[in-house]
């Protein structure tokens, strides 16, 4: 009996066997997968291509009309005809994505796809169409029919209006990416976001440059505050989803439509905003949209109330300092592995090594909080770096990175902030660090222009100068003839959009022989960790000085 009871109690827990796909789930994932691939490949300038994946999508609901996967096939079939018409500019592919979204609601409407039907075809014609009345006859079918579906959520006004900032400064920019046009229709690949309480990055990832104009737009009538760039001549990948919710704090959902037949209008919707700012980085090309909520309260300078017990206060608290959380950032990282040195050494393995000793050590020394933008060997993109310490709302940003040249007799350490340059030695740097063309590097220094006015250059150049000083400083007195490069300023897309006092580190030459040498013991690895955190803490007790 307790055998038996052991037997059941066992395959209770056993996983249950895995289900096989059914025809149709085969079908549509097949479809799906050569959409994906289809959606990343040069076919798409081409007609018959687009036709050949709706067909893979038709073929799914008309051998299987009764299966769950009828209706999203049907649905796919209606935007990537909506999508094709971006290149083809056909009312005629209008009519067909129109044709199918009708097709799915009348044939489905149980299907939880039916309002999204309606809500896209809705859309259709009041963006690319123009008849509004249209579009408010299938809003209000969505309303009456799913009443307590997604879509009519989106359609009803939010039951309390958004407070409107009250500083709201909302800015209009008329951004051209360059003075000369540019020639091709560049396409709209891939949404990307980070967003946070008080912070949002959305990045537009584009086959190729592009002009673009953002707006901003109060909230209104129960519409609430928004920002929209219109990319042009641009035109919808056909993978891209017209909707992605986010619900994050700030940002609540990003749209994206193709708005007339040469313009792609990316729609951020928002809680509240203060101010934003967009710029344009080419390599790969896209636009990035920053978004500033109201800005965090100014922290107490007070020593907290509470009684020490066994827990000790931090430097930074004693001093009643505003530099509680540091951002550490350790170069590359997973795929790019940095400037690889002698010995086989790789610039992303030591930048790791150095970052998580420097984390100890400002852990230590100042009991501040560390966070590191890559704690294993992952590849993180370097706009998503600032991002992360815009989002974690650091008190200072630090890059760790090793430089290299083709002169192996080049040596020494510099650091860097983030400004313009005329230097070549500072361009080779950044060039090398961006991983970007020098025409692109040219953009970034005219980007520059426009959004240094939010940086704190001043502040970073401090940091800088506490560092270089004290790292060099250091290993002078360990080290034979280590060589001060100085504090010098380049264009780091890294360091781009950072919202505190944020600093690029060159700690050594991995293609110095001597240089490299030293790099491979952990020895000197810590004393560059001891070095940067004496510099940081020189910098946070300079602040203490200037501001008694
Ligand atoms: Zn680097």
């Amino acid at each position: 009996m307790k055998r038996l009871l052991l037997v059941l109690w066992v395959l209770l827990y056993l996983p249950p066997p895995v289900q096989a796909l059914t025809p149709s789930e085969k079908a549509f994932l097949s479809a799906k997968k050569e959409l994906e691939a289809f959606s990343r490949s040069p076919k798409v300038r081409y007609r018959r291509y687009w036709l050949r994946i709706i067909n893979r999508f038709r073929r799914v609901y008309l051998r299987y009309p009764e299966s769950p996967e009828a209706p999203k096939a049907l649905i796919w079939t209606a935007r990537l005809y909506r999508n094709l018409y971006g290149y083809s500019h056909r009312r005629k592919d209008l009519e067909e994505a129109l044709r199918r979204y009708r097709m799915l609601w009348e044939h489905y409407p149980e299907s939880p796809l039916a309002d999204d039907a309606l809500f896209e075809a809705a859309r259709i014609y009041r963006e690319l169409l123009k008849e509004p009345e249209k579009a408010r006859q299938l809003e209000a079918l969505i309303l009456e029919r799913y009443p307590s579906g997604d879509m009519a959520a989106r359609l009803k006004p939010p039951p309390r209006e958004p407070p409107s900032p009250p500083k709201a400064h909302l800015q209009r920019n008329h951004a051209p990416a360059s003075e000369a046009p540019p020639q091709k229709t560049a396409t709209v690949k891939r949404i990307r976001h980070w967003s946070g309480e008080d912070y949002s990055r959305v990045v537009v990832d584009l086959s190729s440059r592009v002009d673009y104009q953002d707006h901003a737009l109060k909230a209104h009538r129960g519409k609430p505050p928004r920002v929209y760039v219109d990319l042009s001549p641009a035109r919808l990948s056909p993978y891209l989803k017209p909707e992605i919710p986010i619900q994050d704090g700030l940002l609540t959902r990003v749209r994206v439509g193709q708005y007339r037949p040469d313009t792609v209008r990316v729609v951020l919707d928002l809680k509240s905003l203060t101010s934003y700012r967009t710029f344009y980085l080419g390599d790969p090309p896209r636009v990035v949209i920053d978004l500033l909520g109201e800005s965090p309260p100014p922290r107490k300078k007070e020593v907290p109330l509470k009684p020490p017990g066994r827990r000790h206060y931090s430097l930074a608290q004693q001093l009643g300092l505003k530099i509680r959380r540091i951002v550490i950032d350790p170069g590359h990282g997973g795929h790019d592995p940095g400037a690889i040195g002698l010995y086989g050494l790789r610039e992303k393995d030591i930048t790791l090594k150095v970052s998580k000793y420097l984390a100890e050590e400002l852990r230590r020394s100042l009991s501040c909080e560390v966070i590191l933008t890559r704690e294993k060997d992952v590849f993180v993109p370097l706009i998503k770096r600032s991002a992360i310490a815009n989002l974690k709302k650091a008190d200072l940003f630090v890059s760790i990175h090793v430089n290299a040249s083709p002169n192996r007799r080049a040596r020494g350490i510099e650091t860097y902030y983030l400004s313009f340059t005329t230097d070549p030695e500072a361009m080779r740097v950044a060039a090398m660090e961006n991983a970007v063309s020098n025409q692109s590097l040219s953009e970034l220094q005219n980007l520059l222009k426009k959004i240094l006015r939010n940086t704190k250059i001043e502040e970073s150049r401090r940091l800088a100068a506490r560092i270089q000083h004290h790292l060099v400083r250091r290993l002078s007195r360990k080290y034979r003839g280590v060589k001060n490069l100085g504090v010098k300023k380049a264009p780091f897309v890294v360091l781009v959009g950072t919202r505190m006092p944020a600093v690029l580190v060159e700690i050594s030459f991995i293609t110095n022989p001597t240089e490299a040498r030293r790099l491979r013991s952990e020895k000197y690895l810590r004393e560059i960790a001891r070095g940067i955190a004496e510099g940081i803490r020189a910098y946070i007790n300079g602040i203490q000085v200037a501001r008694p």
